[in-house]
């Protein structure tokens, strides 16, 4: 297996701003960008088309274990960004709905989910550098990644920015519902018992709730030249 070259994992809480903060770095520094929370949302979506999650959010686990073998999620890099697709078929609007997101905490607590979401982390990675972003990737997935970045922001800025995230594409959204379903995704995320997400101790901490972007890519670019130097 061809081992990446570096590998920079951004975690934090939900709607911290890290799947742009690890763009900003892909772009800026030439790195691959891979979603992790683009998977879990891919194999909910799966779960619920196929019916394996009730009404009331009750899992059917033995018939999600029983089928995922026959779930194929693959990233295609293109003008668009970074795009999960389910087979041939495009699901990144699909995966970002609130219907999707009040699921997925659940589906990716279970054990058997997480062990099949980083078998297709580990080979989506291989060679090359890479940015990541996720919850457990510098404490699970990549405990010996280069650089570990931590995100976290105040509850009611990432809530707001959730908001105008949503209604952006068009999506119906309710501020209180959207701050509701981050607390919660936050709480089961915290407290799961496989990986669950936490501070790695190695890993740089950005508040970023008063930060604009163009601060955030100063920040970067320090922590990228005192660690590697210039990248070229
Ligand atoms: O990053 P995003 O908010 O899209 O992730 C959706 C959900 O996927 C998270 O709330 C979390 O439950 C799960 N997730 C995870 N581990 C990761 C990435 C995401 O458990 N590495």
């Amino acid at each position: 297996m061809k081992v990446p070259d570096i590998i920079i994992a951004v975690d934090g809480f939900s709607s911290t701003g890290k799947s742009t903060f690890a763009k900003l770095i892909a772009k800026e520094f030439a790195f691959l960008y891979l979603d992790s929370g683009a998977m879990y949302r891919g194999v909910t979506l799966f779960a619920m088309e196929r019916g394996f999650i009730s009404a009331e959010g009750k899992i059917d686990e033995k018939a999600l274990k029983k089928a995922l073998p026959k779930l194929e999620l693959h990233f295609v890099h293109s003008e668009e960004g970074t795009l999960l697709f389910m087979g041939d078929r495009n699901i990144e609007k699909l995966i970002r709905t609130m219907e999707v997101s009040g699921n997925v905490s659940p589906i990716s607590a279970i054990p058997f989910v997480r062990k099949w979401v980083d078998e297709r982390l580990h080979a989506f990675s291989e060679g090359g550098r890479v940015v990541m972003d996720g919850r457990d990737i510098g404490t699970t997935v990549f405990p010996n990644a280069e650089l570990k970045i931590f995100m976290t922001a105040k509850p009611e800025v990432r809530a707001q920015r959730r908001y105008d995230e949503l209604i952006a594409k068009g999506e119906k959204a309710d501020l209180q519902e959207v701050a509701k379903n981050l607390q919660e995704r936050d709480y089961i995320d915290s407290h799961r018992e496989t990986s669950p997400l936490r501070q790695a101790e190695d890993a740089y901490v950005m508040d970023n709730s008063d930060m604009t972007l163009h601060e955030e890519t100063v920040w970067l670019r320090g922590l990228i030249q005192g660690k590697f130097g210039i990248l070229e």
